[in-house]
């Protein structure tokens, strides 16, 4: 087969109507209106919590084989990835999933871990001998001893027993705070070949998770107690550019077909002094503006509450680091179109969207120049009541300005233009306490800090971590 991105997610569809499953499209990147529990949908089973929970849902009651593709963002609640994404090589805010269901027994793990195999190595093709995989190992606490048949399962496959490792957290898989959980089986790719079991324990980048495959069988309660579902469910779910990357044998996920335009082009438009060492800022703002365009095409604008708010500060922090690769204001939107290409294979709807999302991203674009031009004289103000030979900005004060809408990297940003520094350690201290103490209203007013929840981690950090991430990457480009 064609190893491109779509042609991968057809042939997993395809694959599982072979084996009469059902084909249901992906549901909107936000939820129904009958779940409440999450900002975005953060994977395939989402549209299947019914299902899966033994509540009656019409829509899907005939359902007992499926397969789909979902849009999936991950950016709040118990799944959250921004502070990953352009730092490791696998982690976006916005992905695609891939997922089969067994819906109340229509199949058993050992039929489930089956298809999985022969799909990455007939389907895909993929050296098994790359191929490692964990399992429930069990957990005291939670009264559930470790998963032996899934065990057995994957050696009678013929896996290696030093392949085959037993995990606790990360295999006792929930949806989110409240909702359907149980153990699973995942499994992982060695990029690099010749890695070891400890490569894949250390959580390496060298060893990714690809495929997770959880078996349903409990629901947690609002009062955190694990009670058990009616009856069993297989349900999987598998980054689709996560397994673009190895099929087309590139390090990172941001060097697939799907990627590689979009990151051309915001190179195109980047200061060209300056871009070369930069390759995390424009995997940020590849990927987040992948984000935009799916959450807003599924109805999700910018604004002040629940989604729109996380896809403000998404476009905020893509703004940022178009900053710092040069992008010249305006010009972003140049992208939109670029990505709206590399998705409307699975996605056709979003073509006729591309001038209204460059409309709204132009608008944000603006909003965000003017709260910059506003802070930037907050700054200034603060800054020339410092006495005249300080280096450092205090804590206190860093604080301050943050409770009037200048935050963490902003401060970082104009102190970086007048040479000076922040003193972080202090600020940290500071915003710690207030964390903690954020509900006492005394603690709050003597601070005159509002709780306002713009990202906090330092993009200088990140930056420092860009230019030795980017060698290896960038000969790809050259
Ligand atoms: P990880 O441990 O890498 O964060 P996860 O265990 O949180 O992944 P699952 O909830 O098990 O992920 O989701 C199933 C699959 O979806 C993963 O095995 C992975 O292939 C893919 N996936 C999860 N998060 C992301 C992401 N942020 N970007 C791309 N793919 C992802
Ligand atoms: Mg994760
Ligand atoms: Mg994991
Ligand atoms: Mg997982």
């Amino acid at each position: 087969f064609h190893q491109s991105t779509s042609a991968v997610r057809r042939e997993f569809i395809k694959f599982f109507e072979e084996r009469d499953h059902i084909h249901m499209p992906s549901s909107s990147v936000l939820p129904n209106d009958d779940d409440r529990s999450l900002l975005f949908v953060n994977s395939g089973m989402n549209q299947f919590k019914s299902t899966i929970l033994g509540n009656s849902d019409e829509r899907r009651s005939h359902l007992n084989k499926v397969v789909n593709y979902q849009k999936c963002i991950r950016v709040s609640g118990k799944h959250n990835d921004l502070d990953d994404v352009g730092k490791d090589a696998h982690h976006q805010t916005f992905f695609e999933m891939l997922g089969n269901w067994a819906f109340n027994g229509a199949y058993d793990k050992k039929v489930a871990c089956e298809y999985s195999w022969k799909f990455l190595v007939e389907r895909m093709q993929l050296d098994p001998n790359r191929l490692y995989v964990s399992y429930f190992g069990g957990d005291r606490m939670m009264g559930i001893g470790p998963d032996l048949e899934c065990q057995k399962i994957w050696a009678e496959i013929g896996l290696p027993a030093d392949k085959i490792l037993p995990f606790t957290s990360e295999n006792f898989w929930e949806m989110g705070k409240v909702g359907p959980c149980g153990p699973c089986t995942e499994i992982h790719y060695d990029r690099i070949g010749g890695r070891n079991a400890s490569h894949l324990v250390n959580r390496d980048d060298s060893v990714v998770e690809i495929w997770n495959l959880v078996f349903m069988m409990y629901k947690r309660n609002p009062n955190g107690v694990l009670s058990d579902l009616a009856s069993f469910h297989i349900d999987t779910g598998m980054g689709l550019e996560r397994l673009a990357s190895i099929v087309q044998n590139v390090s990172s996920n941001y060097e697939i077909d799907v990627f590689t335009p979009i990151i051309r082009h915001i190179q195109k438009i980047s200061n060209a002094d300056n871009w070369r060492n930069k390759m995390m800022s424009q995997r940020i703002i590849a990927d987040h503006l992948r984000t935009f365009v799916i959450a807003y095409s599924d109805g999700a604008q910018p604004g002040q509450t629940d989604a729109g708010r996380q896809i403000r500060m998404i476009l905020r922090r893509a703004f940022r680091h178009a900053v710092h690769l040069g992008i010249t204001k305006g010009m972003l939107q140049e992208v939109v179109p670029i990505v709206v290409d590399t998705l409307k294979d699975a996605y056709p709807g979003l073509v006729t969207q591309i001038e209204w999302m460059q409309y709204s991203l132009n608008e944000e674009e603006n909003w965000y120049w003017e709260i910059m031009k506003g802070g930037r004289a907050k700054f200034d103000d603060a800054v020339s009541k410092l006495p005249k030979d300080a280096r450092t900005i205090p804590g206190a004060l860093i604080m301050k300005l943050k409770s009037q809408g200048v935050t963490e990297d902003m401060s970082e940003a104009f102190a970086q233009s007048k040479g000076l520094t922040l003193d972080k350690e202090e600020f940290d201290r500071l915003a710690k306490l207030q964390k903690e103490t954020g509900n006492d209203p005394t603690f709050q007013s003597k601070l005159n800090v509002s709780i306002e929840e713009c990202p906090t981690h330092s993009d200088a950090e990140k930056y420092r971590l860009d230019e030795n991430l980017s060698t290896r990457v960038l000969r790809l480009f050259d």
